[in-house]
């Protein structure tokens, strides 16, 4: 433990951002992280509480207390041990996760939580300044052949692990670059893709070959999905140059909104719209970018997808941002004892609702409205009415209806489950949802009902964070070298 009283001394430091007129102007990261002093403080405030709750609400365990104590003793070079040895990519998780862990942290009970997060970021970041974040190459070889479908967190996380115990691994990625939502879905301004290339350059030189631009099996254009693929490979050709195949292809179809009006020129899915401003962030040519330059944009959703939304919209200069969320507002604080050490519903307000939007709240969507003479065929307002949650049901609110206008509508309600045809492909099992049916525990080991083929990830657990892809593809890196070695030394 740092500094016995640290935790009364000190007060949670929060990163700080760059102004919104600067950072509208650019794509690219706003947060300014800790510098080392002020981690070092923020380390302190650790109170070594005994039952370290963090390192369970964090889903890859992170151990955080021991990298607490070290940024307090200024041993950085240990710290990014410490953390790499649950977390092969804290530079995606110290920008993006959302931190279950500071809701669990002990100090959050009647006060602010430790910058968990933060001190992640800044440890890392510092890693890869000081040259200490290197190729971890396997000394012996296993011959053994493992080829990965995805290349997002759950993909990365578990070829980077089976590299490392000396098997041959191969990542498909449709796509035309790895990475998969961190790539083409999560805004540069929250997180840059260097962050994937460098981590891309490090798993190559620890032998993973990556194969961009492959389809394995069939996703239908109808889906929507973004398929960037030049060649497809079947299954069974995959299966039978492989010794395992693990599915890490995320839950890409997106929740639809077939209200009237649905087919207007101007209503579209979130990722339709996020992944190209990706790729022209990338100095891309993008033909016919979806832009919301001078509209006025209503983003359906109000989760992150939607907060993505906003950000992008406002860089692009639109004229209005306005977005919906069907459930009422959140109390702006949690009942601490009723809820602690889990992940509390309250209002939360994104760095990109700051930077300008309207919030409406307990509202759904009856209608996309079109408009006339030139404007036929193109959204130009939604028709809207006011709900309430009785007894868990919803009920419009009579004589609440209200048309906004509306000129481009960006539907960001979630994903609600992996492409069905490409699961079918492979024949594998899907549970309620239309996810790929595998357990997690060690006897069911990731495995699907088809041999030779795992599964970890969005594909199995549905639309998640990427923590959780990251404790995955760990995991499902461990059952998979059991499974062709008859023993592991890879970390649970
Ligand atoms: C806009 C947006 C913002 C988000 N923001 C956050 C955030 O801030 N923090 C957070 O923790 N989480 C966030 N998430 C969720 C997070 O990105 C996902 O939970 C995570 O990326 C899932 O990882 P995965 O590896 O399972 O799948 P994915 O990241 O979805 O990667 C799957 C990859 O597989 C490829 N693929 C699929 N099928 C095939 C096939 N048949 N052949 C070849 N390739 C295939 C896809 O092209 C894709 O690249 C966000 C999601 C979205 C959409
Ligand atoms: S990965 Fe997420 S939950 Fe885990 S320590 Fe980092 S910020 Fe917290």
């Amino acid at each position: 433990m740092g500094k016995i009283t640290g935790f009364m001394e000190f007060e949670r430091l929060e990163e700080g951002y760059q102004p919104i007129e600067l950072r509208l102007k650019s794509h690219k990261e706003f947060v300014i992280g800790l510098k080392d002093d002020e981690a070092k403080i923020q380390s302190a405030r650790c109170m070594d509480c005994g039952t370290p709750f963090c390192n369970s609400g964090c889903p890859v365990n992170n151990i955080i207390p021991d990298f607490n104590e070290l940024v307090f003793r200024g041993d950085w070079k240990n710290a990014i041990d410490v953390l790499h040895s649950t977390n092969n990519f804290p530079e995606f998780t110290g920008r993006i996760c959302p931190a279950p862990c500071e809701a669990a942290c002990t100090l959050n009970v009647n006060d602010d939580a430790v910058g968990i997060k933060s001190i992640e970021h800044a440890i890392i970041d510092r890693a890869w300044a000081e040259g200490w974040v290197v190729p971890r190459v396997p000394k012996v070889k296993t011959g053994k052949t493992v080829a990965i479908v995805g290349s997002g967190p759950a993909g990365l996380a578990a070829a980077q692990q089976l590299a490392r115990v000396g098997h041959d691994v191969t990542v498909f990625e449709k796509n035309d670059r790895v990475g998969g939502l961190l790539r083409y879905g999560i805004p540069d301004f929250k997180m840059e893709k260097l962050h994937i290339d460098r981590r891309v350059d490090q798993m190559r030189a620890e032998g993973v070959s990556f194969r961009t631009g492959v389809l394995v099996g069939v996703i239908p254009e109808s889906t929507k999905v973004i398929n960037w693929a030049t060649e497809v490979i079947t299954p069974a050709q995959l299966k039978s140059q492989f010794d395992v195949v693990l599915l890490a292809g995320g839950a890409e179809l997106s929740r639809d909104l077939p209200v009237p009006g649905r087919d207007l020129e101007g209503v579209h899915f979130a990722m339709e719209f996020l992944p190209l401003q990706n790729k022209v962030n990338a100095g891309d040519k993008v033909k016919g970018q979806l832009r919301a330059d001078g509209k006025h944009v209503v983003v359906i959703g109000g989760g992150d997808t939607g907060s993505d939304c906003v950000g992008t919209s406002n860089r692009h200069g639109a004229a209005s941002v306005t977005q919906f969320e069907l459930m009422p507002m959140p109390p702006e604080h949690e009942d601490k004892p009723l809820v602690w050490p889990y992940w509390p519903t309250k209002l939360r307000t994104s760095s990109s609702h700051e930077e300008g939007c309207e919030r409406e709240f307990a509202i759904a969507t009856k209608e996309f409205i079109g408009g006339e003479g030139k404007a036929k065929g193109k959204v130009k307002a939604v028709r809207t009415v006011r709900v309430e949650w009785r007894g868990g049901k919803m009920v419009e609110v009579a004589g609440s209806e209200q048309i906004l206008p509306a000129d481009l509508v960006l539907l960001a309600m979630g994903f609600t489950s992996p492409v069905a045809g490409m699961l079918d492909a492979f024949g594998i099992d899907k549970d309620q949802r239309g996810n790929a049916r595998a357990g997690t525990d060690e006897a069911a080991g990731y495995a699907t009902n088809v041999p030779q083929v795992f599964a970890a990830g969005d594909v199995r657990r549905g639309q998640s964070l990427v923590v959780w892809a990251i404790r995955e593809g760990r995991q499902a890196a461990r059952a998979i070298d059991l499974h062709l070695m008859g023993r592991s030394d890879l970390p649970r």
